[in-house]
């Protein structure tokens, strides 16, 4: 009977761990109707987030990147390109660790140090958090909550870290997007050095092509209430 208790007690802390039943985690758009946000993470990376805004102006589309701190600090005139041509930028952690494995102190000082910079070089409005790896654990939803700060999820993978075939990224995205879907893509390379990101560019002009073809709409993160 113990180990009954002692197992089942587990797997309730296990669940509130990675599964906290407190604050908010957005995973799509507040909407039926054919509106979707493109979301962009791990950048500022040039040359491809460069590559990227080329697509994205082309279709007069505005997106959503969520960008890490140290990167801002090295490709500061990629950010300011993102802001003047009217993209929303994000906060992705200062540094992409295993965010939601880390104690909230670094948690908090993850966020914080990106959100500085971010404001410091011209970030106005709602600063959107997503947190690397999507890991929103206790610790993450923690600090979060305490700041009434809501976790931006997604819920159509591109599945972009694992392939950069663009038939294929585009395929898989097409296959799941719907009415107020959150798209992740990623413009740069996360922690794995020096991965090309063409596949990903070539798959957002196709995405952005089809999608219109069928009536929908792009929009950035705070441009729907949620
Ligand atoms: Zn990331």
């Amino acid at each position: 009977m113990k180990l009954i208790i002692a197992a089942v007690s587990g797997v309730a802390l296990l669940w509130v761990f990675f599964r906290p039943p407190f604050g908010e985690n957005i995973v799509h758009l507040n909407t039926h109707q054919r509106i979707v946000a493109l979301t962009f993470d791990d950048g500022p990376s040039p040359p491809y987030t460069h590559q990227l805004l080329d697509v994205l102006a082309k279709h007069d589309v505005k997106a959503t990147f969520f960008m890490i701190g140290n990167r801002v600090e090295r490709y500061p005139e990629t950010v300011r390109r993102v802001i003047a041509e009217g993209h929303q930028v994000g906060n992705h952690s200062y540094s992409h660790p295993v965010l939601g494995l880390l104690p909230p102190a670094s948690v908090r000082r993850e966020i914080e140090r990106t959100d500085a910079l971010l404001r410091h070089i011209g970030v106005k409005g709602e600063i959107v958090f997503r947190a690397p790896i999507l890991t929103r654990f206790l610790p993450v939803a923690w600090v979060l909550a305490k700041r009434d700060r809501a976790h931006v999820s997604g819920n159509v993978w591109s599945w972009d870290w694992t392939t950069q075939n663009p038939d294929k990224i585009t395929k898989t995205v097409l296959r799941k997007v719907k009415p107020g879907s959150i798209v992740i893509f990623h413009d740069g390379k996360g922690v794995y050095g020096n991965a090309t990101r063409l596949g990903t560019i070539a798959a957002t002009d196709r995405t952005i092509t089809a999608l219109k073809r069928d009536g929908y709409t792009f929009v950035r993160l705070s441009d729907v209430r949620h």
